[in-house]
């Protein structure tokens, strides 16, 4: 055995496949208001059933033309006007001018808008200063950002703010999408106490479920706070039977250690079955999957780094696939130079918290500081995973790392 190989620690990719091959997507459509579809998977291929702009219209305030009538004269008197909304309908007489507005349908025979900024005004007389005028300048036409018949979105899409806006110019008021995954989730653990309350000597407040929650609802699933269950194996037995009936996945925290109160492994054996436990990856080693009777099990380490670091590795992908969310992507790794060490040892993937920041056009990356798994002020600093393969050792300063931005754009 190498210096590199972890007993009994399984490596990540192996975890995520043994993870996400049994995992069938979700299958129920509900349709919802567009409004109310972001965050959604799209159930069906979205056809745009019409042209967008469904007119010829102008991309400016100016003067619609005959780019004949202009090599007659420069000076067009004017012939009516056409505004958004208000299209010019008279018959448009030879070498005149129609005054356009920016989105007002561009009358019949006009084959360029010349910008007002490049007239002159003279009571009804309109005298052109542009040079070069192109054929069909300044207009937006039909079909030009989308086309009739076009697939605009793919099934498995998940809806953006930026897609809602796009599928109004379609005119859908109602869509159709799957159902959210449901995730039921509680803390253990008889040291933990709700937030407000007061602490007792050697009482902690439950965190947990603060991390867990919003990563629940970001991945685009519908959250059950199941609170806070002490260790005790009944309370636990009933908490997750309750727990599996109503959600598809339950995700507990704490309890699946080896300490003599760790209980949540057990009632996963009794009540369903072990996938894994154990994973050679740093923090979070202590994660199990399973299955249960009705749903998918997740057990996260208690301490709040390994906790909400499993959420985003691990469950992550599984409720991407649950979701029927196909598009989903792991985040991407970019290369970058540490500007501080990272202390490391082989054995596990290690996702350091890390701060990068973009200097002359190149990554740079150094550590939040401590490191320790209990120390979740390392993540609330950190904009990135830093990411250190199984195999590596100490990282020292000008070495290169790959790492997973945090702060995702607008969503
Ligand atoms: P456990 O996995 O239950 O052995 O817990 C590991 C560490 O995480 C212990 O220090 C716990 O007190 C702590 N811990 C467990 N659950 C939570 C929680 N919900 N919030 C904050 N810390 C926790
Ligand atoms: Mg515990």
């Amino acid at each position: 055995m190498g210096c590199c190989d972890a007993p009994g620690l399984m490596p990540i990719e192996e975890a995520l496949s043994k993870m996400l091959t049994p995992i069938k997507p979700i299958t129920d459509i509900i349709e919802r208001s567009l409004p109310e579809a972001l965050g959604f998977v799209l159930a069906e291929d979205l056809r745009s059933p019409m042209n967008v702009p469904p007119f010829d219209n102008s991309a400016m305030d100016g003067y619609a033309v005959r780019i004949a009538d202009l090599e007659q004269s420069t000076t067009l008197p004017l012939a009516g006007k056409s505004f958004a909304g208000q299209p010019f309908e008279g018959i448009w007489p030879e070498t005149t001018c129609i005054r356009i507005m920016t989105g007002a349908k561009i009358p019949t025979g006009c084959d360029a808008v010349i910008m007002q900024e490049n007239t002159q005004v003279n009571g009804n007389a309109i005298t052109f200063n542009q040079d070069h005028i192109k054929h069909n300048m300044n207009i937006r036409p039909t079909g030009d950002d989308i086309e009739q018949g076009n697939v605009v979105l793919a099934q498995g899409a998940r809806l953006t703010a930026r897609d809602i806006p796009m599928i109004a110019t379609l005119g859908f008021s109602h869509i159709k999408v799957f159902r959210k995954p449901k995730v039921a989730f509680f803390s253990t653990g008889d040291e933990l106490r709700p937030l407000g309350s007061q602490l007792q000597d050697g009482q902690i407040y439950d965190s947990n479920r603060y991390g867990i929650k919003p990563l629940i609802d970001n991945f685009g699933c519908e959250a059950i706070d199941l609170g806070i269950v002490p260790d005790c194996q009944e309370t636990l037995r009933n908490t997750f039977i309750s727990a599996q009936q109503e959600a598809d996945v339950v995700i507990t925290s704490g309890g699946v250690s080896v300490g003599e109160a760790d209980y949540t492994k057990d009632i996963l054996e009794e009540l369903g079955q072990i996938g894994f436990w154990k994973l050679a990856i740093k923090p979070g080693k202590p994660f199990a999957f399973g299955e249960l009777d009705h749903a998918w099990f997740c057990g996260l380490p208690g301490n709040p780094v390994s906790a909400v670091l499993t959420m985003y590795v691990l469950v992550q992908p599984l409720i991407a696939k649950l979701a029927g969310h196909t598009q989903w992507k792991a985040p991407e790794s970019i290369p970058t130079i540490t500007k501080t060490a990272f202390k490391k040892g082989p054995g596990r993937t290690d996702y350091q918290r890390g701060v990068y920041s973009i200097v002359d056009g190149k990554f740079e990356v150094e550590s939040t500081g401590n490191q320790s798994s209990g120390a979740f002020r390392s993540m609330s600093l950190a904009n990135c995973f830093v990411v250190l393969e199984q195999d590596r050792g100490n990282v020292s300063v000008g070495e290169t790392v790959q790492i997973q931005l945090l702060n995702s754009t607008l969503y």
